[in-house]
């Protein structure tokens, strides 16, 4: 396929996945075969997420056409938690655009906590990528909007494009975890003394707060995860929602540092930009073919969920998603290209 950036016209080659019965079967059996693990723990730094059941397990392949694969717990509720970051992310990126993104929150990975306030101080003030904490608070402030109302107004109804209906606040995780975010206020504050923030960085922060309590199933996620698959438009609604070059660099970011400190790990393993957060969800994007959502609560040490991983490395093998496989052409295609 041809698109035109900046007036020079470029290649894209992305593949497709398996006939609908194969990926169907494939996306049962990882389901399966995943259901019986049980290590890992559900976050309990937020109170309420120590309420969740560690035993729902749920995953969902999206197509860029719309066809939806789902098993098990795929359309319970949860909340997106850090998810939300890549998705408001790309929002600003489509207001914005890619040279001031990159100037005012960065794309490089800290190798730190995703609430590190070292990583701001080791960086001079200038956060380091928009799916830590401390750029994600520097986006959500990017967002436009008068006021934080109106802001959290175009957060919710960008999101809900994304997923192709309307998300809902999670109020109870709103409430427990606005009672308990005194770090992540800290890091406002922090990003404030940088001349980082313009506006009040406790207004700034209860909206992040309100983004990470927006409601999501495994199903949201994979059409979210699909809609940035398909150049930004959703496979469900065929609304355009951001550009394909936004969709592109929010893709670079999320290879780099979705899942954590493991984002290297989960690359090397599974080779798909992805994004995890600590209520149990994770959203892996297949360029041109579409995206996988997961839930399970059960979290590993990183906080990126156990079962989630297994089912999405399990299936990057057998969808044939990771983006760096390279194989021998076969004895014909070397005959052809004789
Ligand atoms: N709302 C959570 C926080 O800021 C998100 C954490 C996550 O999912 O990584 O602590």
């Amino acid at each position: 396929m041809d698109i035109d950036v900046d007036g020079v016209a470029q290649q894209v080659s992305t593949g497709r996945l398996p006939g609908w019965d194969r990926v169907e079967a494939l996306v049962r059996e990882a389901h399966q075969t995943y259901s019986s693990a049980t290590a890992g723990a559900v976050a309990d730094y937020i109170p309420v997420l120590a309420a969740a059941d560690p035993e729902l397990f749920g995953l969902c392949v999206a197509e860029v056409d719309g066809g939806l694969h789902q098993v098990g717990d795929a359309e319970v509720t949860f909340s997106i938690q850090s998810i939300s970051k890549a998705f408001v992310y790309a929002l600003v990126c489509e207001t914005f655009g890619h040279e001031e993104v990159l100037e005012r929150v960065g794309v490089n990975n800290t190798g730190l906590a995703f609430n590190s306030v070292m990583a701001v101080e080791l960086n001079g003030g200038h956060p380091r990528n928009p799916m830590v904490n401390a750029g994600a608070i520097a986006t959500t402030a990017m967002m436009p909007g008068a006021t934080p109302a109106e802001q959290w107004q175009q957060i919710r109804d960008g999101l809900s494009r994304f997923a192709g209906h309307p998300l809902e606040l999670d109020e109870e995780v709103y409430r427990s975890e606005a009672a308990t975010n005194l770090r992540n206020r800290a890091i406002g504050r922090l990003l404030q003394s940088y001349g980082r923030i313009a506006v009040d960085p406790l207004e700034v922060v209860d909206t992040y707060t309100r983004q990470c309590s927006l409601r999501v199933s495994a199903r949201d996620l994979a059409v979210m995860g699909a809609t940035l698959a398909d150049g930004g438009v959703n496979p469900l609604t065929g609304e355009r929602v951001v550009s394909a070059q936004v969709c592109t660099d929010t893709l670079a970011v999320l290879a780099s540092t979705g899942m954590y400190e493991n984002s290297g790990e989960w690359l090397f393993e599974i080779g798909l930009p992805a994004k995890s957060g600590v209520s149990g969800g994770i959203v892996a994007i297949a360029p041109g073919k579409g995206a996988l959502g997961t839930f399970s609560p059960r979290l590993d040490a990183a906080g990126n969920s156990v079962r989630g991983q297994r089912a999405a490395a399990h299936l990057s093998r057998t969808l044939g998603l990771n983006v760096f496989a390279s194989t021998a052409r076969s004895p014909e295609r070397q005959e052809q290209d004789r």
